[in-house]
Parts: C-alpha cells; structure tokens; sequence
C-alpha cells in the first residue's frame, strides 16, 4: 500500500487536439476500460482549441446521462502539456492517468497502471513495447532519454510516452510549479519518491497525423531540457575556460619556440596574435557563462518550484506550527 493511502478514486485526463476521427472510438474503449475499476473513476477530457469537431464531441459525451466524462474546452490552442495540466488543475482523483487521444496509447492499460501504482508506486511510467512512430522520432527518443538517464541518474527507459499514472500528491506539486513550459513526465519524477515503469502496447496513428512538426519538436526537447537541467548555461563558461586556458598555453609555447627556432618562427607575431585572439575569446564566452549562472538562478526563482517535497512525515507532531505549508 502506498504512503499516499489508498486508491479509491481515479481520473483520466486526456488532451485533444483535432482529434474528432479517433474521439468516439477513444469515448468508448476509455469508457469500457475504466468501468473494470473497481474504483469509482472520472475521464477528463481537455479540448485544446480544435478547429474540428472534437470539443462538440467532447462536451456532448459529457451531457449524456449518468457520463462520468468532464469535458474543459479551452479557448485556443496552448500545447499537449499545458491542456494535461489544464486537466490536473480539475481532477480530484486520487490517481491520475494521463494519455493521449489519438489511441496510440491503449486506453485498455488503464486497469494495468492502477494495478501497479496500488502496489504502493508514486508515479507509474511505460515502455512502449512495440513503439509505431517513424524511425527519426524513435532515434531522437532514444537520445534524449540517455541524456535524461545521465543528467537525473533515474533509471527510466521512456520518457516520452504519455500513458502515465500519477499519485494525487504529486499533481499537486506539480501543479503549484509557476513555470509556464513544462514537460510532465520529468516535473512528475521531481517529487516522486516510488516509481515504477510498466510496459504497454503502442500503435500506430490511425487518424490524423502528428500534431508535432520538425519545429514542435525541436520546441519540445528545449521544453524538456530546460524543465530538467540549467547545466547548458554553465556550458559557455566551461568552454571559454577551455578556450582561454588552450590560447595561454600557445602564447607560452610560442614565445619558447621564439627564443630557440628565431623570430621567423611563428609567422612573425601572427600565431602569438591568434592566442591573443583565444585567450580574450574565451574571456567573453566565462562572462556570458557568468550571466548563465545568474540567469539560471533567475529561472529557477521564477518557476517558484517547491524547495522540497514532503513524501510523508511519521510520528505525532507534537506542538502546531503556523508555518504549515510546503514552499
Ligand atoms: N495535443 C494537444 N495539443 C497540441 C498537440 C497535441 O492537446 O497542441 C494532443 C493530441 O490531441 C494527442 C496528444 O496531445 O492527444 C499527442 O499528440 P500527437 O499524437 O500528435 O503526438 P505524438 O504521438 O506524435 O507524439
Ligand atoms: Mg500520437
């Protein structure tokens, strides 16, 4: 059992772009996967400014008597992120699912991620077994997540994939974050202390095409480095160090080569002019590093993350404080 207490209600939050092919198969084989719960559950569906029919079809499902569809229209397009955290903002479950619409995620695995975040895991992540994407998507999939895997040290395999199950705690934390580009699968595993990857089935797309472009996506790895790590600012000042240090050694390797090979040597004074070159070079790049360092720090305040997460705390507490909340 998990220290979150037990599940007994559970939403699904799923974001929908333009989706209204794909949206009366999902209504139902979702529908159909959550009435295997034996908790009572709630599918929230976020239209995220479709020009198609999908927030029509959305907010009839939830109309329909006895529905336990919720149906949140936004009123333009903000991304796949910001409309599952429009969802989170209004789920009350206490697991939260997420996947996407255009059922490259079985809503069939619901039942498996329930299963396994009862047997006491904060965040429950997936492997796409068989993943249908094309073979660019999979290669950059695969490097990203190495580089996650090096930066954070967690041991996840599949970043990318959305069908993720997420305790009520760590919505809320996530929630309470300020920052307005996110990545969920990452800002999820922050506060997560028991995590736990299961592996799912992947499809093809059946409708539709991808709502990433080449430009999203390059948008979305930014997202994502930047929701994970300000390390790449620190990279200027470790490359102008780099560059600088190479340009001193030169000078000095230039001026003995000076006095044992002859002024003729060294192109008279041009060689020693390019350490120069190097040396100030890599001077202006640890000033910008410099102003990476504070600008990090900048962020880092604005996004107003929690400084910590309290997993649980154990034993009675035995005087009240007035300085209750998380900050
Ligand atoms: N999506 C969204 N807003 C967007 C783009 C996508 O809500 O601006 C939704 C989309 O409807 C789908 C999910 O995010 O439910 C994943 O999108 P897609 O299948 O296009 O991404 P891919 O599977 O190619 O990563
Ligand atoms: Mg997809």
């Amino acid at each position: 059992m998990s220290e979150f207490g037990p599940i007994e209600t559970v939403s699904v939050v799923i974001p929908v772009f333009n989706e209204e092919d794909s949206l009366p198969a999902l209504l139902e084989r979702t529908q159909a996967a959550c009435a295997k719960l034996t908790q009572d559950y709630e599918i929230i569906l976020v239209d995220d400014g479709s020009s198609d029919a999908s927030a029509t079809l959305i907010t009839a499902a939830a109309e329909a008597a006895g529905s336990h569809v919720v149906a949140i229209l936004l009123n333009r397009n903000y991304g796949q992120h910001s409309a599952i955290m429009a969802g989170f903002k209004s789920a009350n479950g206490d697991l939260i699912v997420t996947l996407d619409a255009d059922l490259q995620n079985p809503p069939e695995e619901i039942p498996n991620l329930v299963k396994a975040a009862e047997q006491g895991y904060d965040v429950v992540g997936t492997i796409r077994m068989n993943r249908q994407d094309s073979l660019f998507r999979k290669t950059a999939s695969k490097l990203i997540n190495l580089v996650i895997r090096k930066t954070t040290g967690r041991v996840m395999s599949d970043y990318g994939c959305m069908l993720r199950a997420y305790r009520r705690p760590i919505v809320e934390a996530m929630l309470s974050c300020r920052e307005r580009s996110t990545f969920i699968p990452i800002l999820a595993n922050m506060f997560a202390r028991r995590v736990i990857e299961v592996p799912v089935q992947h499809n093809e797309r059946k409708f539709g095409t991808s709502k990433y472009g080449l430009m999203q996506l390059i948008n979305l790895m930014y997202d994502l480095i930047t929701c994970l790590t300000t390390t790449p600012l620190r990279i200027l000042s470790i490359f102008g160090s780099l560059l600088a240090a190479g340009g001193f050694v030169l000078a000095l390797l230039l001026i003995v080569l000076r006095f044992l090979l002859g002024a003729g040597w060294g192109a008279e004074g041009v060689f020693m002019l390019f350490s120069l070159l190097f040396i100030f070079i890599g001077a202006q790049f640890v000033g910008m590093g410099l102003l990476g360092e504070y600008i990090g720090r900048i962020y880092q305040d604005v996004r107003a993350r929690p400084r910590y997460f309290i997993h649980k705390i154990i034993g009675q507490q035995r005087f009240s404080n007035n300085h209750k909340d998380q900050a």
